[in-house]
């Protein structure tokens, strides 16, 4: 049984201070410890800050991406071991806004996955298609390639530490979800795929997100579906209140 996840990606949002408040809020809303994981991305800058604020809690930390090598001539970037030094658990690899906007490729997202394993984070790996493809009726054959182009190489070993995140990007930050029954599909996809090539205990324990404009009003239908084990959520996570709510419901 996968113990359901709710995951926040603040994205480029919050100062520390306004991260650390947050923080404090959450662990204090959540006295006892949720059945839910909870998992939070903020911005780099406030990583530490946050881990300190969460201390004690069951609140995981996540980055947002990071740098495949362990060091070096990088300017601006953040390795997999700087990150768990500065108090991760788990960092978000392959986001849509990383492939799109600054040009992530599967095979590059495939050495980012290998750095987080290789340190001991657990990656939050997201996939997705873009609505013309969708529209064309590419939705598997694109979740296939990046599943494939993104786990080269992975034993089921590897596929044991890390989760998926199924997020359709037309659904992404647009308010337009995907409906319970089209999430499912595509979940149930991602959940043979791997069972066929890594076993089938190895995929029934893949904890598989959906993401894509989650809110409090429709996380509940959404994780009813089987194959559905928790949410990344962007817009919805930067309100403690509604975060709080999603997390509880
Ligand atoms: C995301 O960025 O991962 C995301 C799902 O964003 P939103 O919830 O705002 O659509």
């Amino acid at each position: 049984m996968i113990r359901p996840i709710i995951a926040g990606n603040w994205k480029m949002n919050k100062t520390i201070a306004e991260a650390v408040g947050f923080a404090e809020g959450l662990k204090a809303a959540l006295k006892t410890p949720p059945a839910r994981e909870v998992i939070v991305a903020p911005p780099f800058t406030a990583l530490q800050a946050v881990a300190q604020a969460f201390r004690g809690s069951a609140v995981r930390l996540a980055a947002q991406n990071l740098h495949e090598a362990p060091k070096g001539a990088f300017t601006g970037e953040i390795s997999a071991g700087m990150l768990q030094e500065a108090g991760c658990t788990h960092v978000i690899i392959g986001h849509s806004e990383r492939r799109t906007l600054f040009g992530e490729t599967d095979d590059r997202i495939n050495r980012k996955l290998r750095a987080a394993l290789d340190a001991s984070l657990t990656p939050i790996f997201c996939i997705g298609e873009l609505l013309q493809e969708r529209e064309a009726g590419e939705t598997e054959a694109v979740i296939e390639r990046q599943l494939k182009g993104g786990l080269n190489n992975f034993t089921s070993g590897d596929i044991g530490h890390l989760v998926v995140a199924y997020e359709p990007v037309w659904a992404i930050g647009t308010g337009k979800t995907a409906s319970p029954g089209q999430a499912q599909e595509v979940h149930r996809f991602i959940r043979r795929w791997t069972a066929d090539r890594y076993g089938k205990e190895t995929s029934a324990e893949l904890a598989i997100l959906y993401g894509g404009s989650v809110t409090p009003k429709n996380i509940a239908e959404l994780l009813q579906q089987p194959d559905i084990n928790g949410a990344l959520v962007g817009g919805a996570s930067l309100d403690i209140d509604s975060f709080v709510q999603m997390i509880g419901c």
